[in-house]
């Protein structure tokens, strides 16, 4: 991974983008330095090294996408997690999300559905020395060994939210779930107040790849 370089002119970009995140309505300034902290450059295509710091999402491979810089920060401020907690991730995509929670002292568990990812994912958290568990495989079944998590978050579009995830989050525990099965989806931050009893809150409407079950490495298009 010699050719990961992370430049004056990258640094000077990533704080023009964490700026931007400021205005867009990020609070923490702790997601904001993690942001500093993990080069998002490190994680896309060396041909779109140009555009890593501007917010949009980019193909990282398998036809799926780096999220939205606002998008991760957004998730990660919803989930008001503290460092220790465990939080199951489901779409690991890149690996750059999964980067940020563990830059912010969380113990990440994360699985993705594209071998392909997966282990690029796993050389980029072990490149910055983070010891979150990555997992390939269907992440609808959440990942039962670890449960329960105190924080759920996942990165793609769900029909519903899996009832497999629902009985592995911890009483008290918060998931974030972009729900839609169309070109958009809402964000839902979702409360386990009793083994039996949730709360939901709505946090706006984004778009994600699909969530998509038991097709592990199937192609899309
Ligand atoms: N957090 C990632 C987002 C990647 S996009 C990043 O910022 O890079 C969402 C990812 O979810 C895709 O890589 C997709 O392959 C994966 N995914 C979709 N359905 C899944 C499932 N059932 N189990 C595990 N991963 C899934």
């Amino acid at each position: 991974m010699d050719y990961l370089k992370d430049t004056y002119r990258h640094q000077g970009k990533r704080k023009l983008l964490i700026a931007e995140l400021e205005k867009l309505g990020i609070k923490s300034r702790k997601i904001l330095d993690a942001f500093q902290a993990i080069p998002r450059h490190y994680f896309m295509d060396l041909a779109l090294d140009n555009l890593a710091y501007t917010n949009a999402a980019f193909q990282i491979g398998s036809g799926q996408t780096i999220s939205h810089p606002f998008t991760v920060a957004f998730q990660t401020e919803l989930l008001d997690f503290t460092p220790n907690q465990k939080i199951l991730e489901i779409g690991t995509g890149s690996g750059f999300q999964t980067c940020i929670l563990c830059e912010l002292g969380a113990k990440v568990y994360s699985i993705e559905r594209h071998q392909e990812l997966h282990l690029k994912a796993d050389r980029m958290v072990k490149f910055f020395g983070f010891n979150a568990r990555l997992k390939y495989g269907d992440g609808y079944k959440g990942w039962p060994s670890y449960a329960p998590f105190d924080r759920i978050l996942v990165t793609c579009g769900a029909p519903g939210i899996p009832s497999d995830l629902k009985d592995q989050l911890a009483i008290g525990g918060i998931m974030i779930i972009p729900v839609g099965e169309g070109e958009s989806q809402r964000m839902i931050k979702v409360r386990k107040t009793s083994d039996e009893t949730f709360d939901m809150e709505e946090f706006g409407t984004f778009k994600f790849v699909p969530m998509l079950e038991r097709r592990v490495d199937y192609k899309e298009k």
